[in-house]
């Protein structure tokens, strides 16, 4: 009855019945070209054609790697993705949302018009060699792939190109669009590409993320929505020793809207996260700062509470500005609505990534992360569902739904499209599990051997459930159908931003600024250097200082 949820009266079940009769049989006759042997037949096809694609996944896993771009600068990883992309036949837009590191690409005609988004963007300070289990940064102080994000997007461009080969020579209809989740650390981009328009007839869409297993599930996950807001205060500079009397401090503004805050802490609910840094603490002690900005991400469960949040955290600011007789100003940078995942997506994903399973670990990859869960005092069970932490997992996880309750934690704006549209998150087992995450730990994995299996894993189910999406049009009808009666049924949606909020892309362009040059000499070479591991002259793996890295 999943998919004739909801109609309590007997002539609108009726009517929907007939309206659903009216799309299968309109469809029939596509669908009924495709008998079971028929899809069966692709889906081999599909397989083969991904893992064919082993050495051009691991290429892309490496060399977003040794770009680490954080997000909104992500300028060599998105030419790189557009030349792939265009050499293999995408048509590609750039510059989506007035984001200059965003793109979207797309191929194919019709419907169903299936998206495919994966992250690019990395973490600060978090340069590390890969395959080495102890803090050894290819570029002091540089961001790195701390997250993962260097590896999604090889798993949904080579499910696409795999699958797109097929399509073309069965002549079947559809639409590939391929788009970046720009800046997914700052939140920053994907409720703009909500409010521009992007997803609109978008039938359905497969997100992908790094993670420690091969996991999906449906419903609420469990993860914070949030907002992110700069506050900034504009005082009277004088002479801090000379004239304190006729300064207005306006970083006493922010210290005092901090201090605020951490009392306001204890009356929140206990699923609230919220956390800040002083991104302008004026000048030099001598001169009373004038101009001084705090910026906070506040997250919560839900869309009223996180706005009750956004509320307490203006008057806190307003108050610490009466206080030093300071101006406060305040804008968002930032948006993410907590996300739910579609159920029938999820169950067609789930039973393509038990046909995939896990990858096939070998010693090296074993002991590697083995060295890294020492290494960063990793649990000995999962936090979540208490299963062990011990080396690489081995089995594919179990298809979970909805949790039944959740303390808060990360957010995704995944959230945003996943009110908009049919949306399911795929996590391939592409980096070691209990890491801490946003830390140069996560980034030991990123270009090794693990990364391009998990990676390669994750493109095989992908590109498997495209095919039950491009052969099923029932598929694509029960995803509607639990977005409309089921996910949406009570919940709707309501931008955190408006129509006049831009995106902030002057984010992170000074620390890139002053890392790129030392970077670029790193930047990996194919052409020259089997992978990234062979280019740096790292042993794999490197477990201990004392091993000499060549
Ligand atoms: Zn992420």
């Amino acid at each position: 009855m999943r998919r004739f949820l909801a109609p309590k009266h007997g002539h609108a079940r009726l009517l929907v019945s007939f309206l659903f009769i009216g799309i299968f049989s309109a469809r029939g006759q596509v669908a009924g070209s495709h008998d079971s042997a028929f899809i069966e037949g692709l889906k081999k096809q599909a397989l083969a054609a991904v893992n064919s694609k082993e050495k051009s996944v691991q290429e892309m896993v490496d060399m977003i790697f040794s770009f680490g771009e954080l997000g909104f600068q992500e300028f060599e990883t998105s030419k790189y993705l557009v030349s792939v992309l265009e050499k293999n036949g995408f048509t590609v837009q750039k510059g989506v949302s007035g984001i200059p590191t965003s793109w979207v690409a797309r191929w194919g005609s019709g419907s169903p018009v299936i998206a495919l988004g994966s992250d690019i963007d990395c973490i600060p300070k978090a340069s590390q060699k890969p395959g080495v289990a102890y803090k050894s940064p290819i570029v002091e102080g540089a961001p790195g792939h701390g997250e993962g994000h260097n590896s999604g997007q090889a798993v949904i461009i080579f499910a696409a190109i795999a699958v797109k080969e097929l399509m073309e020579k069965n002549h079947l209809p559809g639409t590939l669009m391929i788009w970046p989740g720009v800046a997914e650390e700052l939140l920053g981009s994907k409720a703009w590409y909500i409010r521009d328009g992007l997803f609109k007839n978008v039938d359905a869409c497969i997100f992908t993320h790094v993670y420690g297993g091969f996991a999906t599930r449906y419903g609420d996950p469990g993860y914070n929505g949030m907002v992110s807001v700069q506050f900034s205060f504009e005082g009277e500079a004088a002479h801090a020793a000379g004239a304190p009397w006729r300064g207005k401090s306006a970083l006493d503004a922010v210290e005092l809207m901090d201090v605020g805050w951490n009392f306001k802490r204890e009356h929140l609910k206990p699923t609230q996260r919220s956390h800040y840094v002083i991104t302008d603490g004026g000048d030099q002690p001598n001169v009373v700062p004038s101009r001084a900005s705090v910026w906070y991400y506040f997250r919560e469960r839900t869309y009223p509470d996180i706005i009750s949040m956004y509320e307490a955290g203006q008057k806190i600011a307003q108050g610490a500005a009466l206080m030093t007789d300071t101006k406060m100003s305040y804008h968002i940078l930032g948006a993410a609505w907590p996300p739910h995942f579609n159920k029938p997506l999820a169950e067609a994903l789930y039973a393509n990534m038990k046909r995939v399973g896990m990858p096939a670990w070998s010693e090296a990859d074993q002991k590697l992360a083995h060295a890294v869960q020492k290494l960063v005092e990793a649990p000995k069970v999962d936090f979540e569902d208490g299963s062990p932490i011990d080396g690489l997992k081995t089995t594919v996880d179990t298809l979970k739904g909805s949790v039944p309750f959740s303390m808060g934690g990360g957010s995704d704006d995944i959230g945003d499209i996943s009110w908009n549209i049919p949306t399911v998150q795929l996590f391939y087992p592409a980096n070691i599990p209990g890491t801490k995450g946003h830390h140069w730990a996560d980034a030991i994995a990123m270009a090794t051997p693990i990364a391009h299996k998990g990676s390669l894993a994750g493109a095989g189910a992908v590109a498997l459930t495209l095919i039950d999406l491009f052969t099923n049009p029932g598929l694509v009808d029960s995803a509607k159908d639990y977005f409309v009666h089921v996910q949406t049924k009570d919940v709707h949606y309501q931008p955190f931003i408006t129509g006049e909020d831009p995106p902030s892309i002057f984010l992170n362009k000074a620390i890139m600024d002053k890392y790129r040059d030392q970077m670029k000499p790193f930047y990996y070479n194919p052409a020259k250097y089997k992978t990234y591991l062979d280019q740096l002259g790292i042993n794999y793996p490197t477990l201990e200082p004392t091993t000499p890295v060549k």
